[in-house]
């Protein structure tokens, strides 16, 4: 279906949890967040009626998130039911890649294709400090098993934040001329708590462009299933890098998603406090056409761009554990 803007939306990222196994500086504060009571969460069976529901309004991708969504008991098999709904033509996933060397294997076979794994940095102590606590040997450990168990594409995160590791794009670069990662520098979003403060941290991607660019002459690419992020390569890598740029050069007039909460609120906009109530319906007994008809209504609510870069991180207290970033 499209939207008011003739945007056609096509993709459903479901938050699963907003539980995590990690605490990233710019994504939670570090006590965490309050979290949600389980009864609360809405169940497999609640998803899979939201899906089946989604479909008829359109709905061809869906990507699961969090928190962590391999925090998520039965993730697996969820992935396996949702994989046997025929109109479902993509399933991915966004994960720290912490849990990937337990269940990769596990989640290749329920029908999963594809692993966006989030790192924002090579060094092990940088990374204890950006995660609070995590190891990274454990990530890599993600990353190296997604590839082995063919995962296609593997895609890194990267979140560049100045002064922690935007000295770092060149080695992030350096990585994919030795293997064939997609790696995506992200532009810091003012979303949730954090100590970073209004513009700290913040790179705009024309800087980071403009380093690569110099140093290793990028060709533009095209990567299919890259979204808004802009791709290139370093001539002969096996890999590519890709920028998104949420703030200096929003995609809106391309959006094509819609976001469920661990909760079952749909979000017409990740930055948007709008919240479409799902669970009510659901547990009221409602037909898959009538809760078709509330993600029309979230559809047909979708704003024509966010306004992150006036809000600032005040207007937008919500963590992306909690929307499902
Ligand atoms: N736990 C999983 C992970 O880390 O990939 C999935 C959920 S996490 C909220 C999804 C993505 O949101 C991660 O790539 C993370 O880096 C990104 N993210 C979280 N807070 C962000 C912020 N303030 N600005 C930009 N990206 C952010
Ligand atoms: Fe957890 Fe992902 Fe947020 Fe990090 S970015 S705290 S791994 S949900």
């Amino acid at each position: 279906m499209n939207d008011t803007f003739q945007r056609k939306i096509n993709y459903l990222r479901i938050s699963v949890t907003d539980r995590c196994n990690l605490r990233c500086v710019y994504c939670m504060p570090e006590e965490g967040v309050d979290l949600t009571d389980h009864k609360e969460i809405l169940s497999h069976e609640e998803i899979i009626r939201v899906i089946k529901s989604a479909v008829l309004t359109g709905i061809r991708k869906i990507r699961f998130t969090g928190g962590e969504p391999l925090v998520r008991r039965g993730i697996t098999s969820l992935i396996e039911r949702v994989n046997e709904i025929s109109e479902i033509d993509d399933i991915a996933l966004t994960t720290n890649g912490i849990l990937l060397p337990k269940m990769a294997v596990g989640l290749k076979k329920a029908g999963l294709r594809r692993v966006n794994i989030s790192l924002d940095t090579l060094s092990p102590e940088k990374f204890r400090r950006i995660t609070r606590g995590g190891r990274l040997s454990e990530a890599w450990l993600g990353v190296e098993t997604a590839r082995e168990v063919g995962f296609d594409p593997v895609k890194i995160n990267t979140v560049i934040i100045r002064g922690f590791n935007d000295n770092e794009i060149y080695d992030f670069a350096r990585l994919t001329t030795k293997i064939p990662l997609n790696v995506r520098f992200i532009e810091l979003m003012p979303i949730g708590v954090s100590d970073l403060g209004d513009g700290g941290g913040f790179v705009a991607t024309a800087e980071l462009t403009e380093m690569l660019q110099d140093r290793y002459g990028l060709v533009p690419e095209k990567v299919a299933g890259n979204g808004p992020a802009k791709s290139y390569r370093i001539p002969g890598a096996p890999g590519t890098i890709g920028f998104i740029s949420p703030i200096s050069n929003h995609f809106c007039a391309s959006c094509n998603r819609l976001r469920l909460t661990a909760e079952g609120q749909l979000r017409p906009c990740l930055q948007s406090p709008q919240e479409i109530d799902m669970k009510t319906p659901l547990r009221e007994g409602a037909s898959t056409e009538e809760l078709a008809q509330v993600i029309r209504f979230a559809i047909s609510s979708k704003p024509e761009k966010h306004n992150m870069e006036q809000a600032g991180w005040a207007g937008n207290r919500r963590c992306m554990t909690q929307i499902g970033g």
